[in-house]
């Protein structure tokens, strides 16, 4: 049956590692839709395409295979065959994404793959515009925020487990800035659905996070 359940917010609001937490309760798959345009940025950049320019960026993903498969450690990204999972996480990524992000012929190719994945199943999906865009009639929408210094905090702690070296104000800063961006655009902006649960992630724990959205798929 299928089944949608729609988590959007802004950067560092524990979106990926609590909707991952959830569709594994649930038995659902897991989608995260950042890795998909942090995957198109990352082979923008290494072909030297400029970022500005659309068309070029559209030409590039009419020639690209975009791969998400489920995975024990969340979900892979598979860029024309090469696992990018990691990759797509380094700094100068999360430093450009938010600018290819912003193209509307960009997302609406990436937004129909994205309708396909869900087609036919239970999934979990997270992102920016997913109740707003992507997964309009889903049955859970959640809003998820946190104070920007918890999310630098929790960013910082994610990249020294992933080996990444960062300072707490320079998190800080992209953070805001990512948002800025990303709620700012004209393409589908950061927005919370109207009807959509907002959840303040600031001062709970990963589990008592994933709790309330439990609560609520069940209700
Ligand atoms: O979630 P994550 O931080 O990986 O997302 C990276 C970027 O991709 C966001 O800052 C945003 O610019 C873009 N994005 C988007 N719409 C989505 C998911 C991500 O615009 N549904």
């Amino acid at each position: 049956k299928q089944i949608q359940i729609a988590i959007d917010g802004p950067a560092g609001a524990g979106k990926s590692t609590i909707a991952k937490i959830v569709a594994e309760k649930l038995n659902f798959t897991y989608i995260d839709t950042g890795a998909m345009y942090r995957a198109v940025t990352h082979k923008a950049m290494q072909l030297g395409i400029q970022l500005d320019d659309s068309e070029a960026l559209e030409k590039m993903l009419h020639a690209t295979k975009i791969e998400l498969e489920p995975s024990i450690n969340g979900q892979l990204v598979y860029v024309d065959g090469v696992n990018v999972s990691e990759v797509i996480r380094s700094n100068e990524v999360t430093a450009n994404v938010s600018q290819v992000a912003a193209h509307a012929n960009i997302r609406e190719v990436l937004v129909a793959m994205q309708q396909q994945l869900a087609a036919d199943g239970a999934v979990v999906m997270d992102g920016r515009d997913i109740a707003t865009h992507v997964l309009t009639n889903a049955e859970l929408k959640v809003f998820m925020s946190a104070s920007v210094e918890e999310r630098a905090r929790r960013r910082y702690l994610d990249n020294e487990r992933r080996g990444i070296q960062s300072s707490i104000e320079r998190l800080q800063e992209e953070i805001a800035l990512r948002d800025k961006l990303d709620s700012e655009r004209e393409a589908s902006p950061l927005i919370q659905a109207a009807d959509a649960v907002y959840l303040d992630t600031t001062n709970l724990t990963i589990d008592e996070a994933a709790e309330a959205i439990l609560k609520l798929a069940y209700d």
